[in-house]
């Protein structure tokens, strides 16, 4: 497989290309990032020996599309891509409100971590993507969203599969280059970073990119509860991650989110809801409640709680507490569940 080019900075471009003269590298980023181009025949004012040259060792782009799927309320899109070993789901989600067009990129093709309740952590891990990998999902989306809705993407999040902070450089370089004023230009503040909850990458992300939003995945109000449905919170216990993520919030002005997918007769306990807030009473939080949405395997027998249930429980919290209103559901919008669902069919079919 030959390498992509769409991750790499422009220094690292003109690194890349050290006999030509150095404005080679800038209209080489130029056709990759502002006009995205597909191919390296299209980038007219580079030489012929250039373009020859960069097509034998280099692809502008490594993606297959293999699916892609439009909810019935046309406002959740999905796509499920091949890339060499790798499927990888991205999901666009319009808000016709606050007109915001947000993608859900993955940054791993599975996931090492292992939540019960997560198709993608039950479903195993492939590898990490590359940066290239990451950006390509996002230019893909943007100039889908740009030919239907007649504008781009506002919003990255880091919330489809893997971990990003596990996956940390390929992360942080592919949000710089789509962050970059010379192309894709999405303000830091529109991308969010969502983890389990990985100390030593919250403290490093404080230090180098506090602009970008942090999401902190919690789901229980207590060690035990937490450490049964995500395993790796045994290495990484809420003592070690709670005091890294006071040290992000004191790096930016913003709040953290707090994510709480809701898990009926597992999490959403009144009772639980006040250890939240007692658990929480030090960090600037808004909170987003996520009803399940339910998976097979292991997690079959749970369900999201009743509707009556999440608004109490959002009630109890002393936080500014936002519920995720299901999307997309009909084409199984969840992480993790598309991939689960084709590599289904795949062995059904071989
Ligand atoms: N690994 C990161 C980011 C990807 S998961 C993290 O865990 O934060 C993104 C979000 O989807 C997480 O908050 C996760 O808890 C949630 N999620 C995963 N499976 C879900 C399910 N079956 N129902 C509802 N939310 C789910
Ligand atoms: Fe991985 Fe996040 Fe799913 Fe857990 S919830 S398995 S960390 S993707």
């Amino acid at each position: 497989m030959k390498p992509s080019l769409l991750a790499l900075t422009l220094a690292e471009l003109q690194a890349l290309l050290p006999r030509q003269p150095r404005f080679r590298a800038a209209q080489l980023w130029d056709w990759l990032h502002r006009s995205r181009v597909d191919d390296f025949a299209a980038m007219k004012n580079l030489p012929a020996s250039l373009r020859q040259t960069l097509s034998d060792g280099f692809v502008v782009r490594e993606l297959r599309e293999a699916e892609r799927l439009t909810a019935t309320d046309r406002l959740t899109e999905k796509w499920l891509y091949f890339s060499g070993d790798a499927a990888i789901e991205t999901a666009l989600i319009r808000e016709i409100r606050g007109r915001r067009r947000t993608l859900c990129v993955s940054c791993m093709c599975g996931c090492p971590v292992g939540c019960a309740f997560c198709a993608t952590g039950q479903g195993g891990f492939t590898r990490p993507l590359t940066a290239a990998e990451i950006v390509e999902q996002v230019y893909r989306a943007d100039r889908h969203c740009a030919e239907t809705d007649g504008a781009g993407l506002s919003n990255v999040v880091f919330m489809g599969m893997g971990e990003p902070l596990l996956n940390y450089a390929a992360v942080v370089a592919a949000a710089g280059i789509v962050s970059s004023p010379d192309g894709l230009n999405l303000g830091n503040r529109q991308i969010t970073v969502s983890t389990v909850g990985i100390p030593a990458g919250i403290l490093r992300l404080a230090q180098e990119h506090p602009a970008y939003r942090l999401a902190f995945s919690l789901h229980a109000p207590t060690q035990a509860l937490r450490e049964q449905l995500i395993p790796l919170a045994r290495q990484y216990p809420l003592t070690a991650v709670l005091p890294a993520l006071e040290i992000f919030a004191n790096a930016t002005s913003r709040r953290l989110t707090i994510e709480y997918c809701l898990i009926a007769g597992v999490n959403d306990d009144l009772a639980q809801a006040r250890q939240l807030n007692a658990l929480l009473r030090n960090l600037p939080a808004q909170i987003n409640l996520i009803p399940f949405n339910p998976i097979g395997g292991d997690a079959r027998h749970w369900r999201p709680p009743a509707a009556a249930q999440v608004r109490a429980f959002q009630d109890a919290l002393k936080f500014p507490a936002t519920l995720r209103a299901e999307k997309g559901r009909d084409i199984n919008a969840a992480c993790g569940q598309l991939r689960a669902r084709t590599v289904e069919k795949e062995e059904l079919k071989n």
